[in-house]
C-alpha cells in the first residue's frame, strides 16, 4: 500500500513538473540538481560557478557578477564575473556599492567566459543590471544579474530559492574558514601557528622531494626581547610583536607563509624560492626590522632579529632542514646578533643555481 501511494506521489510530483516545465521552459530536476550541488560545495569558487550556471540555465544571462566583502579579513571586494570585462564603468559601479569606498578588488572569471557575451556588455547600460543583495552583517554580497530577457514573476521567484541557497552556501563555507582560521593562525600575530607549519611544511617538503622544486627556509628571531618587555613592559613587547608580522608578512610573496613557532620566534617558508633569493629577502627583511620605528603610546621602540637561513635539499627530511634553520639562528645570535647566517654547507647548490652569483655570506 505504502509503495502505491508513493508512486502516485512521484507521478504527480513529475506531472507537475511537466506541467510547470511546459509554461516556463524550466526543468524542476535541473534546477534541483543544480541547488542540491550549491549546498553540497566547499570551496567558494565552485559555489558561485554552480549558482551562475543555475542563472544561465534559467535566464540566459548577458552579465552575471558575484561581489563579497568580508570586513573581518579586510582584504577587499571579492569579484566573480561571467564574463570578463574590461569595462571599467561595470567595476566601479561595483565598488560603488560597497564601504568603505575605494577598496581593492580582486577579481576572478570562469573558464566558460563567452567571446559574443563580451562584445554584447562592452557597452552596456549600467541600469539593466539587476542587484540581489545576499547577505549583510559581516559581509556584504551582492549578486548582478544582466537578463537576456525580461524577468517575469517565476523568475523572480526562482532567483530568490538560487540566492538563498547561495547565501546559506557561503554562509557555511564563511564560518568553516573562520574556525579554521582560528585554529591555524596566532591571535596576537595573525601569522600562522605550529599546527598550521606542520601541516603546510610537510606538503611543501613533499613537493621539494618529488619534484625536485626549491623551498627556501628562513628561521628569525627577535634580539635581546626579555629587554624591550623589561624596559617597555609586556603590553609594548605584543606591540612589537604584531608590528613586526606584519611587516615580514607585507614583503613576502602570497606563495611564501610565516608561522610563530615561539614567544618571539618566526620560520619563513619560501616555496619555489632559490636559495640566493632565500639570502636576499633574509637580509631585506633584516633590514626592514632594523628600521621600523614601533609606536606604542608616546614611545618609540626599535627592535633587531637575527636570521638562519637554509633551503631544503633532495634526500633531506622535514626535521633536518628545520634543525639546520635552528643551528644558522643559533650561529648569527653567537656571531653578535642582526645579522643572516645562510647555511654554508649550500654553497655548491648556490653556484649550480646561477654560475655568475656569490653567495651573500656573513
Ligand atoms: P635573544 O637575543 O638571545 O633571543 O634574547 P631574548 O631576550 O630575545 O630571548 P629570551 O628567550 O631570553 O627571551 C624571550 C622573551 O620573549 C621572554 C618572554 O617573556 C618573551 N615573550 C614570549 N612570548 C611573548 C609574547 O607573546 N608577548 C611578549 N610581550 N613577550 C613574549
Ligand atoms: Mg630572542
Ligand atoms: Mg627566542
Amino acid at each position: 500500500m505504502e509503495n502505491v501511494l508513493k508512486k502516485m506521489y512521484q507521478n504527480t510530483v513529475t506531472a507537475l513538473q511537466l506541467v510547470y516545465k511546459s509554461t516556463t521552459g524550466i526543468d524542476h530536476k535541473l534546477l534541483n540538481h543544480y541547488i542540491l550541488k550549491i549546498n553540497q560545495l566547499h570551496d567558494i569558487d565552485s559555489i558561485i560557478y554552480q549558482a551562475s550556471r543555475c542563472l544561465s540555465y534559467i535566464l540566459d544571462y548577458r552579465f552575471f557578477a558575484f561581489a563579497m566583502y568580508d570586513k573581518q579579513y579586510n582584504g577587499g571586494i571579492d569579484i566573480w564575473m561571467d564574463p570578463k570585462t574590461e569595462n571599467l564603468a561595470i567595476l566601479n559601479h561595483i565598488k560603488n556599492d560597497f564601504l568603505p569606498r575605494n577598496l581593492d578588488c580582486n577579481i576572478r572569471y570562469f573558464e566558460s567566459t563567452l567571446e559574443n557575451n563580451q562584445r554584447e556588455i562592452s557597452h552596456i547600460d549600467l541600469t539593466n543590471i539587476i542587484p540581489f543583495k545576499v547577505m549583510d552583517s559581516q559581509t556584504t554580497a551582492i549578486l548582478y544579474l544582466y537578463p537576456r530577457r525580461p524577468l517575469l514573476n517565476y523568475h523572480h521567484e526562482l532567483i530568490g530559492i538560487i540566492v538563498k541557497s547561495l547565501a546559506t552556501a557561503i554562509a557555511n563555507f564563511l564560518n568553516f574558514k573562520k574556525l579554521q582560521n582560528a585554529a591555524l593562525v596566532d591571535p596576537l600575530t595573525h601569522c600562522y601557528n605550529r599546527r598550521a607549519l606542520d601541516r603546510y611544511i610537510a606538503h611543501d617538503v613533499a613537493c621539494a622531494e618529488r619534484y625536485g622544486s626549491s623551498l627556501g627556509i628562513i628561521m628569525f628571531d627577535l634580539d635581546h626581547f626579555k629587554k624591550i618587555n623589561d624596559i617597555h613592559g609586556h603590553r609594548a613587547g605584543d606591540a612589537v610583536l604584531r608590528a613586526v608580522s606584519k611587516c615580514v608578512l607585507a614583503a613576502i610573496r602570497k606563495s611564501d607563509y610565516l608561522a610563530r613557532i615561539g614567544g618571539e620566534e618566526f620560520l619563513l617558508v619560501l616555496p619555489g624560492t632559490k636559495f640566493s633569493k632565500a639570502i636576499e629577502l633574509a637580509e631585506r627583511l633584516r633590514s626592514i626590522i632594523e628600521n621600523l620605528k614601533i609606536k606604542v603610546d608616546d614611545k618609540i621602540i626599535t627592535a633587531t632579529a637575527s636570521f638562519g637561513v637554509t633551503f631544503y635539499k633532495k634526500g633531506s627530511s622535514k626535521d633536518n632542514v628545520l634543525k639546520k634553520a635552528d643551528e644558522m639562528l643559533y650561529e648569527a645570535k653567537r656571531q653578535g646578533r642582526n645579522r643572516i647566517k645562510p647555511d654554508l654547507r649550500l654553497y655548491h647548490t648556490v653556484a649550480h643555481e646561477n654560475h655568475n652569483e656569490k653567495p651573500l655570506l656573513h
